[in-house]
Formats: structure tokens, C-alpha cells, sequence
């Protein structure tokens, strides 16, 4: 018997579960995105926040100033760094590791791990955008087995090491 023919893939499935999400734009995973002297003077011209770094070197600090919600206001003209980041969850739901549902239950994990750490950090912490995992490293403000260390092993575990094959 014939195997029965592989359905497409949907295309727009990491799409939505981006646009649920936001989490890489939001700071969780990263503190910045490198830029290359066009994409400065193009993010700058778009009214999005760039920061020097001490070495010189100007980049895109995240949280994102262009996040809107969990969407990207300057879609069509983020950089390539942005273009080419899909993260693990991302990755499993493309081979049909994860369905979008599993996916999205991922993404809603990570969100709530997060949110306990931000309601760790005591009120009048600087944020400035960042995300409440930087404020919390960067001040030292949540230390030991807490919120923290579990956020970053459940991001670390699910959205940036490659996952074994089902
Ligand atoms: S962390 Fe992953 S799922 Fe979330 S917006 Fe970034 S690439 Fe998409
Ligand atoms: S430019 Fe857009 S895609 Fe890139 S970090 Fe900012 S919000 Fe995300």
C-alpha cells in the first residue's frame, strides 16, 4: 500500500504562533540584536531605539522598542538579525514536533514564568523596556532556586536548545 501522501506545510503556522508570542522581540531570550551600519541609519530613520555599546559598536537593545504588543511595527524593515531568528519552538512546530496548539501551551508557559518574576522585583526597578529577566539579573534582585532560574531553564530547555526528534 501507498503511504498516504504528506500534507503542506502551513506556512503562516510560525506567523501565528509569533504573533502570540513576541517573546524574542520582548528581551526573554536575548539582550540585543547586531545591526550593520545601513540597518542603524534605517532603524533610526523608523523612530526605533538603537543603543552604543561601550566597544562602539550601536545595536538593537530588547526588549524592542518597534514591539507592538507581541507584532512588529517595522515588519518590512527589521533587520536581517530579526529575519533569520526562529527559535526551537518555532523550529519543532515547522518539523511537526509540536502541533500549534502544544506550541502555543509553550509560549503560554514561558509567559507565566516571566510574569513571576516580574512580580518578584520590587516596585521602582528600572525597567526601560527591558525584559523583567534582565531588570532581575542586572540588579541581582531574584537569587537562588526561584522564579528566575526556573524562567531561564524553561526558556534555555524549550526555546533555545535544539530539541531531540520525536
Ligand atoms: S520566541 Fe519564538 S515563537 Fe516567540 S516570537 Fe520569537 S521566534 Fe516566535
Ligand atoms: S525590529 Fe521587529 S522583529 Fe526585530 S526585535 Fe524589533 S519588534 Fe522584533
Amino acid at each position: 500500500m501507498d503511504r498516504a501522501p504528506t500534507p503542506p506545510i502551513d506556512a503562516d503556522l510560525v506567523s501565528k504562533l509569533c504573533l502570540a508570542c513576541g517573546l524574542c522581540c520582548a528581551g526573554a531570550l536575548f539582550t540585543h540584536v547586531t545591526l550593520s551600519a545601513e540597518e542603524v541609519a534605517r532603524l533610526r530613520a523608523l523612530g526605533v531605539r538603537v543603543r552604543k555599546k561601550r566597544n562602539g559598536a550601536v545595536v538593537l537593545p530588547l526588549g524592542c522598542s518597534a514591539l507592538e504588543g507581541a507584532r512588529c511595527s517595522v515588519y518590512d524593515g527589521r533587520p536581517a538579525g530579526c529575519r533569520a531568528f526562529v527559535c526551537e519552538v518555532g523550529r519543532a512546530l515547522e518539523g511537526r514536533a509540536l502541533t500549534l496548539e502544544a506550541a502555543l501551551a509553550e509560549v503560554r508557559e514561558a509567559q507565566r514564568l516571566i510574569e513571576a518574576v516580574a512580580a518578584e522585583l520590587p516596585a521602582g526597578v528600572e525597567h526601560q523596556g527591558a525584559s523583567p529577566l534582565q531588570v532581575a539579573q542586572r540588579h541581582g534582585l531574584v537569587n537562588g532556586p526561584g522564579p528566575l532560574r526556573a524562567a531561564q531553564a524553561y526558556l534555555r530547555g524549550h526555546f533555545l536548545e535544539p530539541r531531540a526528534a520525536p
